[in-house]
């Protein structure tokens, strides 16, 4: 018989056993209500219990500082990406966006529905660059700025927060949080769509900076208009109420494992064992990207220079030995390893001991 399988997956990604299982536990019958949680209206006391305990769980782990709303919101990562734009251009039409990669490319794509986009760089002319900051060309007029800080496809990750001189700064953390300490207080706005680190697809998280509310264009509708999620404790309409109660149960296995020190703490020492494998290995296995801009949680590798022989040969042994969803973004090819929280040391170990 197959060995556990191991989700190496880069979204949805995986989610902690325990999580699943207590939400299979109770899902027939919640608290003993004698019916599931996902048939529970989003009107109901328990629902509000299940909404504010979610809330106030990430404040705790995040820091999030007082000043700053938690909103959930439908249309996961790329809804957000619209409801940026709609909710943040309208003081001055322009807005500057950092494109390292597919997610912020897709971004700016999005917002220049709404208003004029200028690009901080040119685009990188080869994979994996970060340009220095010195070099960005940022507009003060700008309504904000926007990048993403991991970018999932390219496995980029920013190793600093741009200083915007003022300016609101925006930032896609959807493969990246709660995988390292952040200062909250840096940033206008925090977007993040749950299926990698943190649940199941559908939700959305925002988390924003109060002076920004009420800057919404007139078209915004409603559902993705952050001032109205606001007011109404994101219950405007029916949530994404098993997407949110998913989320707070991965929120409290966080806390319970350590919080968001152990997690930052064993996504460098995954990372880094990964790594040090891949480049330790005279060039069988290969990472392109620059040391300094290598991604903690999403990792692609070729194998000898793009050899798609060998490629699927290592999946399809991969799979053999029970380890799934390894295969590299289409975009890019080869193999893509995900290290999200839910991944343990010992499941990486069990890839390394198969590399
Ligand atoms: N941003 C990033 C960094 C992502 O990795 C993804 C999904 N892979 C998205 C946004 C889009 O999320 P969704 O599919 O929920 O729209």
């Amino acid at each position: 018989s197959k060995q556990p399988a191991i989700n190496f997956g880069a979204g949805p990604g995986k989610i902690p056993n325990e999580v699943l299982r207590a939400a299979q536990e109770e899902f027939l019958s919640y608290q003993n209500m004698g019916f599931s949680v996902t048939e529970l209206s989003h009107r109901s006391q328990a629902y509000a219990e299940i909404n504010g305990n979610a809330e106030s769980n990430l404040r705790k782990l995040l820091n999030v500082p007082v000043n700053y709303n938690i909103l959930f919101v439908h249309g996961g990562g790329q809804g957000l990406f619209s409801a940026v734009a709609m909710n943040l251009l309208k003081p001055t039409g322009t807005a500057d966006y950092a494109v390292a990669g597919i997610w912020s490319h897709i971004a700016a794509t999005e917002a220049k529905k709404y208003g004029t986009i200028n690009y901080v760089f040119p685009k990188p002319s080869s994979s994996g660059i970060i340009p220095d900051e010195a070099s960005w060309s940022l507009n003060p007029d700008a309504s904000y700025v926007y990048y993403c800080d991991n970018e999932t496809i390219q496995g980029i990750e920013y190793p600093f927060v741009p200083d915007t001189k003022g300016v609101p700064l925006v930032v896609d953390m959807s493969s990246s949080i709660m995988t390292k300490k952040i200062d909250v207080s840096r940033f206008g706005v925090i977007i993040a769509a749950v299926q990698k680190n943190l649940g199941t697809a559908g939700l959305g998280i925002v988390i924003i900076r109060e002076d920004l509310l009420g800057r919404a264009m007139d078209i915004c509708p409603s559902i993705l208009n952050f001032e109205l999620l606001s007011n109404y404790a994101s219950i405007l309409n029916t949530p994404p109420v098993f997407a949110v109660y998913l989320f707070g149960k991965v929120l409290e296995w966080v806390k319970s494992h350590g919080g968001l020190e152990a997690m930052e703490e064993q996504s460098k020492r995954k990372s880094e064992l990964l790594y040090t494998t891949i480049d330790g290995s005279s060039g069988f296995y290969q990472n392109s990207v620059p040391v300094r801009n290598r991604s903690k949680t999403n990792v692609p590798i070729r194998i000898k220079n793009g050899d798609e022989g060998l490629e699927e040969e290592f999946l399809r042994e991969a799979e053999e030995k029970g380890m799934y969803q390894l295969k590299g973004h289409s975009l890019v090819g080869g193999i893509r390893v995900s290290l999200y929280n839910a991944v343990s040391y010992e499941d990486l170990l069990i890839l390394i001991d198969f590399m």
